[in-house]
């Protein structure tokens, strides 16, 4: 299966004006807030908040998808997953960027319409959806940030974890890992992995290290999410060679599972 089914339609995952309509189909029955913070080849980069988000409820949660744009299922499993939510959900503060490079989602490809890979920049402001993005997120904390990703190498699903809580990444991979299997190799895009799993036990300052040796200054939205808006971070990757369904699922569960642990989110 390589398109998106919506109800008796079958759409391409990269048809990003399908999922810009189906946003905005989302935002008004829910009365959520959307805004458009930048526009790129006259296609919107846009984010979405929640009644409590909108005026200005902190701690609770952010999720992004579609930085690289051929990783065509999280856009869709966010979406799927913010249609799922109930009123009770409502309660906790909640701000989306359902996809942060249309135009790559467009073409099918990594990166942006410059050809940069907005993953390796989120401390860059001369990028203007970059710039825009930083201003958004200005006087705003989380209680947690969610990345979703996929990888084209990888045979199974795997986690980064960040975080200045109690650790949950084995949890959430548990939760997921009968829809698609965990990754088995202990090297993942060039670090090591242990079931699936990477937790960074590392302070802040170590960290900015990492960045700066590994990644040659290149932050990517995860690790700049956690030093200086969340408390805790996670990148959740699905294997892009799979089916796509079975991918968009899996996002899907891991979005539900992980918000469950927001405390702001109603028992
Ligand atoms: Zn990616």
């Amino acid at each position: 299966m390589s398109a998106i089914v919506r109800g008796d339609r079958l759409r391409s995952g990269h048809d990003f004006h399908f999922l810009v309509e189906e946003w905005d189909r989302l935002c008004e029955d829910r009365g959520w807030k959307k805004t458009v913070i930048a526009e790129v080849d006259e296609l919107p980069v846009f984010a979405v908040e929640n009644g409590i988000a909108s005026e200005g409820g902190k701690d609770g949660i952010y999720v992004s998808a579609g930085v690289h744009g051929d990783e065509c299922a999280p856009p869709w499993a966010l979406l799927e997953w913010a249609e799922s939510l109930t009123e009770a959900d409502e309660g906790r503060p909640m701000l989306l960027f359902p996809c942060l490079n249309p135009v790559g989602i467009v073409d099918n490809t990594r990166m942006d319409q410059d050809g940069v890979d907005l993953n390796r920049n989120f401390q860059n402001p001369d990028i203007p959806v970059i710039g825009a993005w930083q201003e958004f997120l200005e006087g705003r904390s989380f209680q947690m940030a969610v990345n979703l990703h996929e990888d084209y190498d990888a045979t199974g699903i795997y986690l980064y974890e960040l975080a200045r809580s109690e650790p949950i990444g084995d949890k959430l991979l548990s939760a997921c890992e009968d829809l698609i299997r965990r990754e088995t190799s202990d090297l993942v895009d060039g670090s090591d992995f242990q079931n699936g799993l990477m937790q960074r036990e590392v302070d802040d300052e170590s960290l900015r290290e990492v960045v700066e040796r590994d990644l040659e200054g290149g932050w990517p939205e995860a690790i700049w999410l956690y030093l200086h808006y969340s408390k805790d971070s996670f990148t959740f990757e699905t294997p892009s060679e799979m089916a796509l369904d079975k991918r968009v699922a899996t996002h899907r569960r891991f979005l539900e599972v992980v918000s469950k642990r927001c405390t702001h989110c109603p028992e």
